[in-house]
């Protein structure tokens, strides 16, 4: 694990958990503030992550009880989960571990896609549901569902698959006939269509991230009139709030702190 970490002892000290734009965001909206101190925690997944505008802290906390321990130590008095809406684990651990901290915990979050007129989608809530929706007939399909989940496609051979990734996979993905692309987001709507043009995608499976860096594939699947199987969000613990919203929040924290209530 690496640490990159200096913060003043009299500001109110906030945990970003990131690995989201939102994160990003919300960080560079406090970077500068000599009234709080913000710290961005990666899971260290990705090979070469976006520079941040605070200091970082990368790898996992060691599950609930090192994430207590974390907090305890460094003395966080808000955590701030901004994880992507499909990091269940991380977001369940957040949750228990503020609880057992005494930590005040705000969860930030984008707004899921909802379907648009001329769409159509098969939500589904497993990848193993996702791949019954594809079908049994041979198609060509587009999977930007990441790396982690793909051993479930090999249950369906027939199909071609044209998988991207932000990172190249590290291990083999198993899929008898498969592209794989490599590329992070934001993607436009013209270089979506001329991917999934080019090889004559015929169904799109991917997760409901929300946001717009990735909703170009979306407008494309509309406009083309494909069939997309989308991964309904886990179950979330917390209300989520805006990035406005979880600055207010912040700013209601530290007034009540100043109040002591
Ligand atoms: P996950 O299953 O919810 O979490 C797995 C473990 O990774 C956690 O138990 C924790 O390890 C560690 N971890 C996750 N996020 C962390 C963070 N921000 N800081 C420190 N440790 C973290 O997570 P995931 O779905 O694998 O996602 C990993 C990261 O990629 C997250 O930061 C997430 O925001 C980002 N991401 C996920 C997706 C997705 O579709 N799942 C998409 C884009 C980005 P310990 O138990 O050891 O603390």
């Amino acid at each position: 694990m690496e640490e990159t970490k200096l913060k003043p002892s009299c500001s109110t000290r906030v945990l970003i958990l990131g690995g989201s734009s939102e994160a990003t965001a919300l960080a560079r909206a406090l970077v500068g503030r000599a009234d709080i101190a913000a710290t961005l925690s990666l899971a260290g997944r990705t090979l070469a992550p976006i520079a941040q505008p605070v200091p970082t802290r990368s790898g996992g906390f060691g599950g609930i009880d090192g994430l207590v321990a974390y907090l305890r130590a460094e003395r966080i008095d808000l955590l701030v989960d901004a994880t992507h809406p499909f990091a269940a684990r991380i977001a369940h651990h957040a949750r228990a571990a503020a609880r057992l901290a005494g930590c005040t915990i705000l969860k930030l979050s984008r707004p899921a896609w909802s379907p648009q007129p001329g769409d159509v989608w098969h939500e589904v809530a497993t990848m193993d549901e996702a791949v019954t929706a594809i079908g049994v007939a041979p198609r060509r399909v587009f999977l930007t569902v990441g790396s982690l989940r793909l051993d479930a496609f090999t249950q369906a051979p027939q199909h071609h698959y044209l998988v991207r990734t932000i990172d190249p996979l590290r291990t083999g993905h198993g899929l008898a006939h498969a592209d794989l692309i490599e590329a992070r987001g934001p993607f436009d709507v013209a270089a979506e269509q001329r991917l999934m043009r080019d090889h004559r995608i015929e169904v799109l499976v991917t997760k409901n991230s929300g946001g717009d860096a990735s909703a170009a594939k979306l407008v494309v699947a509309r406009k083309l009139g494909l069939p997309v199987v989308l991964l309904r969000r886990p179950e979330a613990g917390t209300a989520s709030t805006s990035l406005n919203d979880t600055l207010a929040a912040i700013e209601a924290h530290r007034a009540s702190a100043r109040r002591g209530v």
